[in-house]
């Protein structure tokens, strides 16, 4: 089997190596790999040059005495190096090189003219059309070898500059691409499988933003000599086979790093590599004195299962690393064409759900937060709607993670506590002292504003903090729990109220929530679905409610749908409800309709 031209030719280190050895400016084994190509329209010639260059270590030999089909031929094998005849029935050498030169992928290839005529006319023209060198017929076996090696260097050093990242000294997007065709040629020809592992660098953005992009290029380089130790470590290769290039990393660009594996025998051999790769990016890095934790995440996809071409490939490796990413980082996942078809979902609802923000498509429903001892309304949960013209109702369940992700829960969450505030004005105005419960997604207070815009939306509204309850999760209090608690007493300090939501489906023990300052604990509805009758949930749910209400918390209970549930949660001592067997989340007339029909407030006088 051939060996990929671009991998193999590459220059030597001429440390070490005797000045006088053909070694000292390409190696033995590029000489071994290097692909020559020797057109000449005698057969007996041919011979004699490649068993000449055969005594010299040459073992890779592509030839032909037909002028006219040799230039397809180049096209598909690539040779590194051409040696040419000129005098030719048919195409004449001349011809032939011209049409060589103006093709774009052979325009640099090393020619070197072989003739028997030493006239100048004859080398000027040829020199004049892009001969690289030449060699009088007949051949003598020293100076062939001479000029090929001499041909084969330049050709190397070209390709080093044109094909290695300046960085990193790591092969380029330019030469990846053309390894990757190149593989998957041989692939297919021999029925093989191969996998493509695309590498970022975790929060690279935040290492070039704080540390600044002369750390930024040290933390590349790094790494890139970290990944590419870890590949060429013989357990790495021994799964393989040992060819030097079974294996290859590139940079493409920034912090995107590939590995291309030509061979591979079951798809777990490429999960090994990954978590090779993982792993040996746990120890830390130490720049400028300082220790640099980083971590990668790692996409995979294998050929020819998850794409027949080159640009499928790279599509969905750029996919399932964005997966690994949404796992979390630090891991590494293979693509799926779900994933695949969740990115492209993820995609169109994005770009539907900034859309939507512009036109005002969102809307605001609220739903009655209930005392269960009265069945009076005491509050309302402000609950984010929005209608898709074609796609019809969208659940917050599928768009506020997507809002996260994407960051647009920012300037949305904002939307939100604003025009909550502005309605629950609009019902005390209708004479209802009614609070509003807000969510906010923790991501609204890793911003650290969090404070500066609830102070200045109570400003412009003009709700009085009192009327504000502002509903968290657990996982925002257990990520940074120093960091948010002073973010809680800012807002605490204003006068606003902290619920915590969900109650029950983190991590959070009560007595660790005894840490923040809540006022409110929503029990969540998977223990309240089957009320009475699960025990286990029954005694969770008792318990709950009797060790909230000993830290002083107002506790509420969130999918009430049965009379059953709701009495269970009365004799248990459960403060509030929500919950569809009241009433189901309304729009804000359908809602202000409700408040007209169950309380006194919105009378004729005050709707006006
Ligand atoms: P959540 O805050 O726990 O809201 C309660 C969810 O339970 C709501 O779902 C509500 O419609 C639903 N629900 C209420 N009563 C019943 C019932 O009796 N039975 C059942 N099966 N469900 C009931 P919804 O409106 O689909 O919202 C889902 C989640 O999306 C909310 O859970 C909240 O975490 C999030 N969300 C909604 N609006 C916003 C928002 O404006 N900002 C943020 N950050 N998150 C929001
Ligand atoms: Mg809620
Ligand atoms: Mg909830």
């Amino acid at each position: 089997m051939a060996a990929n031209p671009l991998s193999a030719l590459s220059l030597n280190d001429t440390t070490d190596i005797d000045a006088q050895s053909p070694e000292r400016l390409v190696s033995m084994q590029a000489l071994r790999d290097a692909r020559v190509m020797i057109v000449d329209d005698e057969p007996i010639m041919m011979d004699v040059v490649q068993a000449f260059l055969e005594d010299a270590g040459y073992t890779n030999f592509l030839t032909t005495d037909d002028s006219d089909g040799a230039l397809d031929m180049m096209l598909k094998e690539r040779p590194d190096v051409l040696l040419l005849d000129l005098i030719m029935p048919g195409k004449s050498g001349f011809e032939l090189l011209a049409e060589i030169r103006s093709e774009p992928t052979l325009r640099y290839m090393p020619v070197i003219v072989l003739t028997a005529a030493s006239d100048s006319d004859t080398k000027l023209q040829a020199l004049e059309l892009g001969a690289t060198d030449f060699l009088a017929k007949p051949v003598d076996p020293s100076e062939l070898n001479l000029r090929i090696r001499n041909a084969l260097a330049f050709k190397a050093y070209q390709d080093q500059l044109a094909y290695n990242d300046a960085l990193t000294g790591l092969p380029n997007r330019q030469l990846f691409l053309e390894r990757l065709s190149w593989t998957l040629r041989l692939a297919r020809r021999h029925n093989k499988q191969c996998a493509l592992l695309q590498i970022g660098l975790d929060r690279f953005k935040q290492i070039n933003d704080t540390l600044g992009h002369e750390t930024g290029d040290e933390v590349l380089k790094a790494v890139s000599k970290r990944l590419a130790a870890t590949l060429r470590e013989s357990d790495t290769l021994s799964m393989l086979d040992d060819r030097e290039d079974a294996i290859s990393l590139s940079r493409l660009a920034g912090d995107e790093f590939m590995v291309l594996v030509s061979e591979i025998k079951h798809p777990e051999d490429a999960s090994i590599i990954a978590r090779r790769l993982l792993e040996t990016m746990k120890s830390p890095l130490m720049l400028n004195g300082h220790e640099l934790f980083i971590t990668i995440s790692v996409g995979i996809v294998l050929f020819p299962q998850d794409g027949q071409q080159g640009t499928d490939l790279l599509t969905n490796v750029d996919l399932a690393m964005g997966q690994a990413k949404l796992h979390g980082r630090n891991t590494y996942a293979f693509y799926s064409p779900e994933t695949n078809a969740r990115s492209f979902e993820r995609l169109t609802l994005e770009t539907a759900l900034r859309k939507a923000m512009e036109r005002n498509e969102l809307e605001l429903y609220y739903q009655p937060k209930v005392e269960t001892a009265t069945g009076r309304i005491i509050g309302a949960e402000a609950l984010l709607r929005w209608t898709h013209k074609e796609l019809g109702a969208i659940s917050p369940a599928r768009f506020i993670p997507l809002a996260e992700e994407t960051g647009l829960i920012l300037p949305l969450g904002e939307l939100v506590l604003r025009q909550a505030c502005q309605d629950a004005v609009k019902w005390q105005q209708g004479g209802c002292n009614l609070p509003v419960s807000v969510n906010v997604s923790s991501l609204q207070f890793r911003r650290g504003d969090m404070p500066a815009i609830i102070q200045s939306v109570l400003q412009s509204s003009g709700l009085q903090a009192g009327n504000l309850i502002i509903e968290l999760t657990e996982s925002l209090l257990m990520e940074n729990a120093k960091a948010n608690i002073d973010m809680l007493r800012a807002i605490k300090l204003l006068g606003v109220r902290l619920s915590m939501d969900d109650f029950g489906t983190g991590y959070s023990s009560l007595s660790y929530l005894k840490r923040f300052p809540l006022d409110e604990l929503k029990i969540d509805q998977v223990f309240v679905r089957d009320l009475p009758d699960d025990p286990g949930n029954a005694a969770i749910v008792g318990s709950v409610i009797s060790m909230a209400r000993g830290l002083g918390l107002t506790v509420t209970a969130e999918g009430v749908e049965t009379p059953a549930q709701m009495n269970f949660l009365k004799m248990h001592g459960c403060d509030l409800f929500q919950g569809y067997l009241f009433s189901r989340p309304l729009p804000l007339n359908e809602f202000t309709a409700l408040l007209a029909q169950k309380t006194n407030c919105f009378s004729k006088s005050n709707m006006n």
